[in-house]
């Protein structure tokens, strides 16, 4: 039996038979892994406490041949973010983070950038969420999130040219083709359905991606424009996945 491990983050946890589980996580070395645990809901003593959103573990398990499961086999708790538990706004936040994660990141394929990126956001929105912080700082959270995620999977969004003709977006006035995954010039819009982004969003949105967490307290967004860069994100996202995300739902 060949035990592998590595931190993690749980991305979703779903009741299987009695006590059984089955747990997506986001892992450092490995990318995002399924794992099996079982007995998982009467094991206490392995796992009580222990398999949590918001919370860095590491994990133990190992794969048996035929499986595409991996069987979970030990969890450790290395970091907990408790505010972000306590706040239901920021509960709500992560939920987001993790259903596209869940949707879009490829199993089996390690990607450190993607780990660090929830761990940074975690780290950021826990603090935040500790001090008392407004909603708009969680959803920069979600910004400051949702942009970094695209950027690291490849799909960022290209507002610097014409994605039909290459000419150049300057002053980022062009619109937007989400089908195309970026900018289309006047010419190319009559050829392609189209969207409209501001100029405020776009460099927002690309504020985000060259910056660490700290841009989140120091860039002040109207919320306006913070719902603007939000829903364009979404639709991305959305198709991306293929479907809408249940956790985006307007309550
Ligand atoms: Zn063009």
């Amino acid at each position: 039996m060949n035990v592998l491990s590595s931190k993690s983050f749980i991305v979703s946890i779903k009741k299987m038979n009695e006590a059984d589980l089955l747990i997506v996580y986001v892992t450092e070395d490995y990318g995002k892994i399924a794992c099996f645990a079982n007995n998982a809901r009467k094991s206490r003593k392995r796992f009580l406490g222990k398999l949590e959103p918001a919370m860095l573990t590491n994990i133990k398990f190992y794969e048996k041949a035929g499986m595409s499961l991996a069987i979970l086999y030990e969890v450790d708790s290395i970091e907990e973010y408790k505010n972000i538990r306590k706040n239901i706004d920021a509960y709500i936040s992560i939920s987001k983070m993790l259903e596209i994660t869940k949707a879009l990141v490829p199993e089996k394929d390690k990607n450190v950038m993607i780990f660090n990126l929830l761990r940074n956001t975690y780290l950021s929105l826990d603090n935040a969420v500790g001090n008392n912080c407004g909603e708009d700082i969680i959803l920069k959270h979600e910004l400051y999130f949702i942009s970094n995620f695209l950027k690291y999977l490849g799909i960022f969004p290209n507002f610097t040219t014409c994605t039909l003709c290459s000419q150049k977006n300057i002053d980022n006035y062009f619109a937007f083709s989400i089908a195309k995954g970026g900018a289309v010039c006047n010419n190319c819009a009559k050829t392609v359905k189209t969207i409209n982004l501001s100029v405020n969003a776009i460099k927002i949105i690309n504020l985000m991606v060259n910056s660490n967490t700290s841009i989140i307290s120091k860039l002040s967004v109207k919320e306006l424009v913070l719902n603007d860069c939000l829903n364009f994100l979404e639709n991305i996202l959305s198709f991306y996945a293929g479907n809408s995300f249940k956790s985006f739902q307007k309550i």
